[in-house]
């Protein structure tokens, strides 16, 4: 492989579309998990393929899913990690 791969390999589609049953829930902490990357950040729609109706909705959710303190904005812990270690 000449990629490295980093997200299972699936086909595109929005997620919240093809389920009508998944709710973007700020509660829902380990769904919007889904959709951030490992240092916090949103993962852009054509990454995720999320439509932008539910791509707009689930970044007010992840937005004030880290207001609760539910997600992170950022890796403290990591940056923290690293100065020790140099
Ligand atoms: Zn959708």
């Amino acid at each position: 492989m000449a990629f490295k791969r980093r997200f299972a390999p699936r086909k595109k589609y929005c997620r919240f579309c093809a389920d009508k049953n998944v709710a973007i829930d700020y509660k829902n902490a380990d769904l919007l998990r889904d959709f951030i990357t490992d240092r916090g950040k949103i993962i852009a729609r054509r990454i995720t393929g999320t439509c932008a109706k539910h791509q707009r909705r689930l970044t007010t959710a992840i937005k004030r899913s880290r207001q609760m303190a539910l997600l992170f904005y950022t890796t403290t812990h990591a940056t923290y990690v690293r100065k020790k270690t140099i």
